[in-house]
């Protein structure tokens, strides 16, 4: 007999429920990736992505081949390459994970037109089981996150799989050689799940909660890539956090609860990664120039443009860079948020229709943030999160030569460097209009 385990955002050997039941179903499996064109045709496919994609197949091939199986690729849509397959083999049955977003929901749908009860859908993405396993009485969602944290961590987890030992691929089966891309930022990191578990073995979890709000130190676990390819587990994290135990494991699997809290509000509301989530009514300005300075890191406050110069240099930005970036772009342009989440998007190597959709609501105040009003002073966090400038000159060259935090404010200078420009809005009536009570923090 033979199954086909269809990979989607579970590039992993390791406690992958997918492979582990098509293993179980069958004793032949065929490993799988489609690469869609509808999903390069959604605006969340991306040169960066798509370079670390290629490493986390390559990856997955790899490691498949020493235990008798190797990676079948084939193009086009999933649900008719799928079914293909299915035909040319006889296989009996289909094992794929549970998606959140609209694109994974039509997927299963149309495998499940043509496929009958041969298809199978598991857990494998979330932590805690498939989206919609942690549920407040009569609702299909937690629209709050602290009354579903406290759900989650009494929520039954799944058991941990190990990787298989063993698998057997037939070699008559055609495959499409696997795709090569070039990223469009320099400072990408590699793909696949044995960089991705390096990357956490080496992770010194106990410095988590001294360091994960300092944008010098750079101290989080940048493991956000491999766990939206699936190269890691985030159930196996999680396991493995709360075995090491400490505090540090404690926040950094809340950072975690974060990510199922979003995909379970996705998976509910798909039509939230286009439409506000609450709508505020239309009052955004769009697109105008200051946007385009936005994007190029050309807005005149440092800390701004750090961060959207390590988005470009990168394809990864830290998450605090990420809430001062978004909440200058909304709450002190008055840009529409979509724009700036497409831009994310277009970049970010971890970009993830749920945790990007819905943090970017978050902070223009249409999303889940229970105090929607809260804006961020961008002078006030850069004292804080980069108090000596170090993050700032690191990524900003112009300001190199002003010292400590004296680099927040260089229109302060006697003479400002000449090739960084004057900021775009006034930094005073910035401060003054935040004094007057629009939730400063
Ligand atoms: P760590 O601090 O080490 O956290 C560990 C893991 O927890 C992360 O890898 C991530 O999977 C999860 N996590 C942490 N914070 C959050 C959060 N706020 N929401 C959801 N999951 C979280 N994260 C993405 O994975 N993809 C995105 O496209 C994305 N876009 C964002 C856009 C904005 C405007 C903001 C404010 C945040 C966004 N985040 C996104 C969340 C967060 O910034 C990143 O997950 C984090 O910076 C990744 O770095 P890390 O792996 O070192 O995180």
């Amino acid at each position: 007999t033979v199954s086909i385990a269809l990979f989607t955002q579970d590039l992993r050997l390791h406690d992958n429920p997918v492979l582990r039941a098509a293993a179980d179903a069958a004793d032949e499996v065929v490993p799988l990736f489609v690469l869609d064109p509808d999903v390069d045709a959604a605006d969340f496919a991306a040169p960066n992505r798509a370079a670390f994609l290629a490493d986390c197949l390559a990856d997955l091939d790899a490691q498949l081949r020493p235990l008798g199986g190797r990676l079948v690729l084939r193009r086009g849509p999933a649900a008719a390459a799928v079914a293909r397959l299915a035909d040319e083999t006889g296989a009996a049955s289909v094992h794929v994970a549970a998606g959140v977003s609209a694109f994974a929901h039509r997927r299963e749908q149309a495998l499940r037109t043509r496929l009958g009860s041969r298809l199978h859908v598991h857990d494998g993405v979330l932590t805690v089981a498939v989206p919609g396993a942690v549920t407040p009485a009569g609702r299909d969602h937690y629209a709050v996150f602290t009354p579903y944290f406290r759900a989650w961590r009494q929520a039954p987890r799944r058991t941990v799989h190990r990787a298989p030992r063993a698998l057997r691929t037939s070699e008559d089966i055609a495959s499409e050689p696997l795709p090569t891309a070039a990223p469009e930022s320099p400072g990408l990191p590699p793909g696949g799940e044995r960089a991705g578990r390096r990357r956490w073995q080496r992770y010194d979890l106990d410095r988590y909660v001294e360091l994960h709000d300092d944008l010098a130190a750079d101290g989080t676990s940048r493991l956000s890539p491999y766990l939206h390819f699936g190269c890691l587990s985030a159930a196996e994290l999680v396991a493995s956090a709360e075995r090491r135990g400490g505090s540090g494991a404690e926040a950094f699997v809340r950072q975690l609860a974060w990510r199922d809290f979003h995909h379970q509000v996705l998976s509910a509301r798909p039509d939230a990664a286009h439409r506000d989530y609450r709508s505020k009514g239309d009052h955004w300005l769009r697109d105008t120039a200051e946007a385009e300075a936005w994007r190029a890191g050309r807005t005149g406050f440092p800390l701004v443009d750090a961060g959207m110069r390590q988005l470009a240099h990168e394809g990864w930005m830290h998450n605090r860079a990420r809430l001062v970036t978004a909440s200058f772009l909304t709450k002190t342009l008055y840009q529409d948020w979509r724009p700036g989440a497409r831009y994310f998007l277009r970049l970010l190597v971890d970009g993830d229709l749920a945790n990007n959709q819905l943090n970017w609501q978050w902070v223009a105040g249409t999303g889940t943030d229970t105090r929607p009003n809260r804006v961020l002073n961008p002078l006030a966090q850069a004292d804080r999160l980069d108090p000596d400038g170090t993050y700032v000159r690191r990524w900003v060259p112009e300001l190199a030569g002003l010292p400590g935090r004296s680099v927040h404010r260089p229109w302060r200078q006697d003479r400002p460097p000449a090739d960084y420009p004057a900021p775009l809005v006034d930094p005073e009536a910035v401060a003054a209009r935040l004094r007057r009570g629009r939730g400063l923090d």
